[in-house]
């Protein structure tokens, strides 16, 4: 959990948002700012900023994290038309939140 982060405030409850999907280590979201007619949000529970960050023994978190993509794959019916999965880290690449998220796009040619 980290202070002032929005995304450890969506997962408390502290910010109300509707979660999609979830397991035991992450949970999933719609993105707020659309990218793509299906643009979500797969976001693990415990506070860790980037892929790097991930230690050995949390490996599970990754395993937790794609189980929510394949879910969400299904229940929206993506598995023809296809998808894009992007994980933003530092300021090189943009990463405006953070907390590790992957970005699932997808509903349009990306
Ligand atoms: P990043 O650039 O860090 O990879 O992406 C952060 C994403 O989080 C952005 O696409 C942004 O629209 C989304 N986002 C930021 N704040 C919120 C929020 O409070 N709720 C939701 N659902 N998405 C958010
Ligand atoms: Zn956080």
């Amino acid at each position: 959990m980290s202070k002032n982060c929005v995304f450890c405030k969506i997962y408390t409850k502290e910010i109300h948002t509707n979660i999609i999907l979830s397991n035991n280590l992450a949970f999933a979201i719609k993105d707020i700012s659309p990218k793509a007619p299906h643009h979500y949000l797969i976001i693990p529970n415990e506070h860790v900023e980037s892929v790097h960050e991930i230690s050995d023994g949390e490996s599970t978190m990754y395993v937790a994290m794609l189980d929510l993509v394949k879910q969400l794959v299904y229940k929206h019916q993506l598995e023809n038309s296809g998808y894009r999965l992007v994980i933003n880290s530092g300021p090189d690449a943009g990463q405006e939140v953070d907390h590790l998220h992957m970005h699932l796009l997808a509903g349009t040619r990306l």
